[in-house]
């Protein structure tokens, strides 16, 4: 599933329409992606508006279309955004929305439908509440030292790992960016919070921000491979080594999720 530096990637997809005009608008009505603004309902209302702005939070993006139009977008499990020329297209099956603009097409395809679009008319530059209530981004100046200590400490019997997927204190960690923190501060994955002694807590900060930062310049920029010295490389199949130890990986279920960590750094 996509995490905040995919979404970012993602965002930027679509800027080469900026500025334009909405001329037409293809959606496919039966796409479960619309389930909670109908698909007429966007194909009629961004029809006419330019697209202005797009924004990132977390897994979530925002795009701003004139007189308040605001579209949100979750690319759930198999969501991409793209462009195509005026020229030369023919719409493929997964392609839900497609918003033909003066001269660009900007599409979101996504075969699983998990993901979702949105539509709020705030009729001016606010974005509708829903956005502007979601928590600070672990990259924020509001995602503060103190701000963090209070969340960590309401869940001690939640493992450290399983907390930083929790997207109500740390919007756009998923399952790599948990493990990669995790190993980076040497902490076993499933510590349960509550054992984190308040000596740790402001390193735990720092590479939570540092991680985020990292995982969008590196791959929310242009998609590049993150270097050898994380995790990230050696975490997906059984035989990885540790990058730092060089001590075999240790892959395992962790309330749900699939959890790689270096039992030898990770104690
Ligand atoms: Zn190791």
């Amino acid at each position: 599933m996509p995490e905040l530096a995919e979404v970012e990637y993602y965002r930027k997809r679509w800027n080469p329409g900026l500025q334009q005009t909405v001329e037409k608008v293809h959606v496919n009505p039966r796409a479960r992606i619309f389930r909670d603004t109908s698909a007429i309902g966007i194909q009629r209302k961004l029809k006419g508006t330019q697209f202005v702005n797009s924004f990132a939070h977390g897994k979530r993006m925002m795009f701003q279309f004139s007189c308040g139009h605001w579209l949100g977008l979750h690319l759930g499990m198999t969501g991409k955004l793209h462009t195509a020329p005026q020229e030369d297209y023919k719409r493929e099956k997964h392609d839900h929305l497609v918003l033909d603009l003066e001269d660009t097409r900007l599409i979101f395809t996504d075969p699983r439908m998990f993901g979702k679009l949105s539509l709020d008319i705030t009729g001016d530059e606010t974005p509708p509440a829903w956005w502007q209530e979601l928590p600070p981004q672990t990259t924020d100046s509001e995602f503060t030292k103190k701000y963090f200590e209070t969340f960590l400490r309401r869940f001690p019997k939640t493992p450290l790992k399983t907390l930083l997927l929790d997207q109500r204190g740390f919007p756009g960690i998923g399952n790599w960016m948990a493990d990669e923190i995790c190993w980076q501060l040497k902490i076993a994955p499933d510590t349960r919070s509550g054992e984190i002694p308040d000596s740790r807590l402001p390193d735990i900060w720092k590479i939570i921000r540092k991680v985020s930062r990292d995982a969008i310049r590196v791959i929310g920029t242009d998609w590049k491979k993150p270097p050898n010295s994380w995790l990230f490389n050696h975490r997906w199949k059984n035989g990885g080594h540790c990058p730092n130890c060089n001590d075999p990986l240790y892959r395992a279920d962790l309330r749900g999720r699939t959890t790689c960590w270096c039992p030898g750094c990770q104690s």
